[in-house]
């Protein structure tokens, strides 16, 4: 007799396959009454990491990220130079990759708005160490643009919980106008155009993905011809 499922050939006496756990059965053959010719695979004990345990493995690694060039740069330099930027590096992409990890339920509303509070610290780091004075022209009010935006997508997106198609439409109209500030604020920080060049495009862009969503939501006969069409 053969296993149905994997094929394994059985002895007459077994109940299930030992080796994939189907059942046996056959309406024409006598079973005999017997010990299976295996005994039951014992639990497979896996060594199992625990949350806190990861936690304090990635925190471990990080933290030896931020002091091996924090040592190289002391013992070589005498002082903090160009470590400050490696650690402020790895210090976000701890902020961004492990600290959600810290909480049992991350909530995304208060997460955006913090990782992207670490990318300004971070930029304002940079500006000053490279003595750069972007940081007030362009870099905060362009980092917080992208904050209001995106932790209203999110805040919407959790609370409210429907109305996706207003939300990302009006979410693609304001990126667009973000587009254009962006531009607008490098040129003036740098001195680069007296215009807008690059930046209509992606705006016109995102404008006409956005306006084309809020019609998709206003008009129910037009989403449900789109939900035939791409079986959605
Ligand atoms: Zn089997």
């Amino acid at each position: 007799m053969y296993c149905i499922k994997c094929g394994v050939e059985l002895a007459d006496s077994e109940q299930r396959c030992p080796l994939c756990g189907t059942r046996v059965y056959h309406p024409d053959l006598e079973r005999p009454d017997a010990d299976p010719l295996f005994p039951p695979d014992p639990p497979v004990s896996r060594y199992k990491v625990t949350q806190a345990g990861g936690l304090f493995i990635t925190t471990s690694i990080f933290l030896l990220g931020m002091l091996m060039p924090l040592i190289c740069d002391i013992s070589l330099n005498g002082g903090v130079s160009w470590s400050g930027i490696v650690i402020g590096a790895v210090l976000l992409a701890y902020v961004f990759a492990v600290l959600p990890f810290w909480f049992k339920s991350p909530n995304p509303v208060v997460f955006v708005p913090v990782d992207l509070a670490a990318c300004a610290v971070f930029l304002l780091y940079l500006d000053l160490y490279f003595d750069g004075g972007w940081f007030m022209t362009f870099a905060f009010p362009t980092v917080g643009c992208a904050c209001v935006i995106s932790t209203a997508v999110v805040a919407l997106c959790r609370y409210v919980r429907r109305g996706y198609l207003y939300i990302f439409g009006g979410a693609f109209i304001l990126s667009g106008g973000a587009i254009l500030l962006t531009e607008a604020l490098l040129n003036y920080t740098f001195g680069l155009h007296s215009r807008l060049v690059w930046s209509l495009y992606p705006c016109a862009a995102a404008a006409v993905i956005g306006l084309w969503l809020i019609i998709v939501a206003i008009s129910p006969r037009l989403r449900t011809a789109l939900q035939k069409k791409f079986f959605v």
